[in-house]
């Protein structure tokens, strides 16, 4: 089968032939239809092994199960849950597979979906309802990564601020506004997400960091809750500025080059707010509550799809999604 394959050390992903999967024991043979890619998907950084399929967000067709397999069958389309719990720790023996000690991410620790064919445990598996489309079906466990972000105690009428620097956070901040935030103001670093943004009078957009501090002096309202979804320090501090006493900060990717003056202890002790890595809610969960959340039409999946492509285009894939933010559907 063709796959591709993102090796540590070398920058250039490259499609190889590889022998189709055999599904072991509780395992289930997928043909792969539709990946969903974002940049991060292709730039895996700290690759754990030497090499890896890359794609954590896909959908296809069962095509063959391994012994023990009972609820799914050749023919079933369905959607990849790209966590996986290893099945063999005390928390996965005793149902509590979220507190698992040792999960694997699709695409990283183990190979993903941008091959012709995945085997996965069937454990992983949603079959997708005949109202979604397998292309639609992608988004899936993308919300579902965005769901584990939104405050288990999510109550209408709160106020956030989020920062974002790609086409998830501006699906994240869609998220928001259906949970029901009334005042929401976003600070992107890229001129392109603006145009992703739907007009709303409960958003408050900038690009400029000055222009954002002062939206939320004059807001003049408690800011509940923040986000930051770009991973850079600088605008984490933003972020942690601007939060009102009490609030919630969400950390909601790894941070790097954080500014040498800026002590992020320090900022909780003296402003008195609180930082949370995500909400309770098991994988699972989630990638139930994202399908009904595509069930009720809240969010046109389409609306966000920068570029369509066939494995073959590789390269150009490669290209678009090192340059700008992007939201790569690929066919098979
Ligand atoms: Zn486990």
């Amino acid at each position: 089968m063709k796959a591709v394959i993102i090796s540590r050390g070398n920058e250039d992903p490259q499609i190889r032939e590889l022998p189709v999967p055999v599904p072991d024991k509780g395992e289930v043979l997928i043909q792969v239809k539709h990946v969903l890619l974002t940049p991060e998907d292709l730039n895996v950084k700290e690759l754990p092994l030497d090499e890896v399929v890359p794609g954590r967000f896909l959908t296809g067709e069962v095509v063959g199960t391994g012994h023990g397999v009972i609820n799914f069958n050749t023919g079933d389309t369905v959607v990849v849950n790209p966590i996986l719990n290893c099945g063999n720790c005390s928390y996965c023996y005793t149902q509590k597979e979220d507190l698992c000690s040792d999960p694997k991410i699709l695409g990283k620790d183990i190979d993903g979906g941008l091959a012709e064919y995945i085997k996965v445990s069937e454990k992983n598996l949603v079959k997708l309802p005949l109202e979604i489309s397998p292309q639609q079906g992608t988004f899936i466990p993308l919300l579902s990564d965005l769901l584990y972000f939104i405050p288990d105690s999510m109550t209408p009428g709160l106020t956030s601020i989020t920062t974002i620097n790609s086409i998830e956070g501006v699906i994240f901040t869609r998220l928001l506004l259906i949970s029901g935030t009334i005042r929401n103001i976003i600070f992107s670093t890229s001129q392109r997400l603006r145009t992703f943004l739907k007009p709303d009078l409960r958003i408050m957009y900038t690009e400029e960091t000055s222009a954002f501090s002062s939206m939320c002096a004059e807001l003049g309202e408690h800011i509940d809750l923040g986000f930051e979804f770009t991973g850079d320090g600088s605008l984490l501090k933003l972020i942690t500025k601007n939060i009102s006493r009490g609030g919630t900060v969400y950390i909601c990717k790894t941070v790097r080059d954080i500014p040498q003056e800026y002590n992020l202890l320090e900022e909780i002790n003296s402003r008195m707010f609180v930082i949370k890595p995500g909400n309770f809610l098991s994988s699972q969960k989630r990638m139930k509550y994202s399908t009904k959340l595509l069930l009720t039409h809240a969010l046109n999946t389409e609306d966000f799809i920068t570029h369509v492509f066939s494995l073959e285009d590789l390269q150009k894939i490669k290209s678009i999604l090192t340059k700008e933010p992007a939201l790569t559907l690929v066919n098979f």
